[in-house]
């Protein structure tokens, strides 16, 4: 199985042509993904070999540098989303940091 690093420029535009086709764009700039979900309801795409994260094929795809370790969340708040404009990396403090303020139903500072 070859990398996705590997890929040739066509292989690529092919690559982004296919995701981008998967998703309904919203005058808010959301790319709503309208495809396969995982048991989770996180959006997932075939990436030719295997079934990947979508926001993290979004992010390889449509960003120069993408931190690939970080965790993504859609910054619009539609779990549908994988606009690379509106995912957010985080890091794991950064999550636990987010996620209880969430439960607690706050406003989100400074962690
Ligand atoms: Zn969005």
């Amino acid at each position: 199985m070859r990398s996705l690093e590997c890929l040739s420029f066509l292989e690529r535009v092919e690559l982004c042509s296919s995701f981008r086709r998967k998703c309904t764009l919203t005058a808010g700039g959301c790319w709503l993904w309208h495809s396969t979900v995982n048991g989770r309801g996180y959006p997932v795409f075939w990436n030719g070999h295997r079934a990947v994260s979508a926001r993290r094929m979004a992010r390889f795809l449509f960003c120069d540098a993408p931190d690939l370790s970080a965790r993504l969340f859609p910054s619009c708040g539609d779990a549908r989303c994988v606009s690379p404009a509106h995912l957010l990396a985080l890091s794991s403090v950064q999550v636990g940091y987010l996620a209880r303020v969430l439960r607690q139903g706050g406003a989100l500072g400074a962690p």
